[in-house]
């Protein structure tokens, strides 16, 4: 009898809890709600989670090559809490026959699932330089990509140049109003930076202390898939092995840039080819992040 009570007034209380939620919460705002008062999250959730560093406080993590990493706090919560916005330096990692695979200008629609595909049924992770304004219209990608356990950085809020290249100023602050729409969304947002069009030709010693001063580390690439122009899916791959197998030096860290913005579907057409000519050639794939060596 006692057991048959209290079995009724737990059951009560969920029902009359949920009623409140439901009435006073929209339905997509209360499922998180109640999901985060669970101290224990069910398993499939805790699996899910993905692989990655994050930086706290005092910013001196020290990465394995293996993981992305992210920071808990955008560089005004930093000033904010008087934390140290500039990272330790950390050694770069260097061994034999590396490949970084780093796509700009998403997220996309069409192009950015596509290529989300072919790296999970390669088991491979990649990094992924994504654009503000499309970040706006495309939250549940860039949740993908983070939660699939790539490495996402920051390529500025608009990606115009006349607007990017007026001053050092006008460009950090592209970088951190991006931090602040990825961390609305992730709650944690990039270390890592790629000036749009590279940062030869467009940043001058001041843009570089800039982005040191505010603890980003710029990202270039050292061979380019040349899939900017109107280049077709083989002319890709063979821009990428032409350059790979000349620069025999670039092997511990090669960092290939591609594209899966906007009209890109040549390089999506191109990867698996560009992936399985790395794997022959015995490369391991990797993703960008503090102990990465520099492109050049
Ligand atoms: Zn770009």
């Amino acid at each position: 009898m006692v057991k048959k009570y209290s079995l009724f007034s737990i059951s009560g209380l969920i029902v009359i809890i949920s009623f409140i939620c439901f009435v006073s919460t929209p339905l997509s705002l209360a499922i998180p709600a109640l999901q985060q008062t669970s101290s224990t999250p069910p398993a499939s959730e805790t699996s899910s989670s993905p692989d990655v560093y994050y930086i706290t406080e005092t910013a001196n993590i020290v990465p394995t090559n293996e993981k992305p990493e992210y920071d808990i706090f955008t560089n005004k919560e930093r000033e904010e809490r008087q934390l140290p916005t500039v990272l330790p330096i950390i050694e770069p990692y260097y061994e034999s026959k590396r490949v970084y695979l780093t796509f700009d200008d998403g997220p996309d629609p069409e192009n950015t699932p596509l290529v989300l595909a072919i790296l999970k049924e390669n088991n491979i992770k990649a990094t992924f330089f994504l654009v503000g304004t499309e970040i706006e219209k495309y939250p549940d990608i860039v949740k993908q990509i983070f939660m699939e356990g790539h490495a996402i950085g920051n390529h500025t809020y608009n990606h115009t140049y006349r607007d990017l290249y007026q001053s050092p100023t006008t460009y950090t602050e592209q970088l951190n109003h991006n931090d602040t729409i990825i961390k609305n969304i992730l709650s944690v947002r990039p270390r890592i930076s790629r000036a749009p069009g590279g940062s030869a030709g467009h940043f001058t010693k001041e843009y570089w202390n800039a982005l040191k001063s505010q603890g980003y580390i710029e990202v270039g690439w050292n061979i380019s898939s040349g899939d900017a122009s109107a280049a077709k899916a083989n002319d890709i791959l063979n821009n990428i092995m032409y350059q790979t197998t000349k620069n025999t030096f670039l092997w511990d860290h090669a960092i290939v840039l591609l594209h899966d913005g906007r009209g890109h579907a040549e390089s999506v057409k191109a990867l698996p080819s560009v992936i399985k000519f790395y794997k022959e050639q015995g490369f391991q794939f990797h993703v960008i992040n503090a102990k990465t060596p520099p492109a050049w």
